[in-house]
């Protein structure tokens, strides 16, 4: 059977009109593989006040989020700085095989456990064909980038239980959260390599955020049933060895479920 076209070879049209989300392993995979520092192609935002995602400077400063940076000055809707103009109206993707999660999803979402097309996806009409939308590679992206977000998550905490501790009215520069970022991912880079291919998808497509407590308890027991929680555990050990003199935390999911359920009216 052949191979679809791949619509986006040419195409470019969602480069040119999203913010686009980063999380560390997509700063680590781009930075590491096209030799850039994170300051070439990342831009950092302040998260809404009251919100539990991001990462801080100062103990009492703000959360922030990263996304892909654009061409010139940053604005919403400027191409992103990754996008090559090919002339004719057309352009693509200047680092593909390594382009963020958020990039490798669309225009999919997760809907009930299956890969499904965003109602207000921007591409061409009839760029997707019904094969194509049902390609099982879809729901593994999607998996992969749910896992990667998590993952961030975790390696965030440390980081900002390591920045709790300074002295109020002291900041952190943005080039050492950078560094961590890429050292820590570099780690996690090591466990994936040792783990090998087939375990790792075994990983990613039993990737479940939040473990029930009867599948914490079972894991103790069954490591092989729940491979994800088996690699959570594995990931953390690495992170943990950043910052020594910082306490080990819970995990982040368990701490963000219990802040959301005390906001819960
Ligand atoms: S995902 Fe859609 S809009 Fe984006 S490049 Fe591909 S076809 Fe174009
Ligand atoms: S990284 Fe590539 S696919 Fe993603 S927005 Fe930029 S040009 Fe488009």
């Amino acid at each position: 059977m052949s191979t679809p076209p791949d619509p986006c070879a040419t195409c470019g049209l969602c480069c040119r009109v999203y913010v686009v989300p980063l999380v560390g392993r997509d700063v680590w995979r781009i930075s590491t593989r096209q030799r850039l520092a994170p300051e070439e192609f990342v831009v950092v935002y302040p998260n809404p006040p009251g919100a539990i995602d991001g990462f801080r400077l100062a103990p009492d400063g703000p959360l922030y989020a990263m996304a892909l940076a654009k061409k010139g000055r940053y604005a919403r809707h400027r191409a992103c700085v990754f996008l090559l103009e090919l002339g004719g109206g057309y352009s693509r993707c200047g680092i593909y095989a390594d382009r963020p999660d958020a990039c490798r999803v669309y225009p999919m979402v997760s809907w009930e456990g299956m890969a499904v097309q965003r109602k207000d996806a921007v591409c061409p009409p009839g760029a997707w064909t019904g094969a194509a939308l049902r390609d099982p590679s879809w729901r593994d992206r999607l998996q992969r980038m749910d896992m990667d977000m998590d993952i961030y998550n975790e390696v965030v905490a440390r980081w900002n239980a390591r920045v709790a501790q300074l002295p109020a009215g002291t900041s952190l520069p943005l080039a050492e959260f950078f560094s961590y970022l890429l050292n820590v991912y570099d780690g996690l880079a090591a466990l994936e390599r040792t783990l090998g291919e087939e375990i790792l998808s075994r990983v990613v497509a039993s990737w479940s955020t939040l473990p029930a407590a009867a599948d914490l308890a079972a894991a103790e027991h069954e490591p092989d049933r729940f491979p994800w929680l088996r690699y959570l555990q594995r990931a953390r050990a690495v992170i943990n060895r950043f910052y020594p003199e910082v306490p080990i935390q819970r995990p982040f999911a368990v701490i963000r479920e219990e802040l959301l359920a005390r906001r819960r009216p």
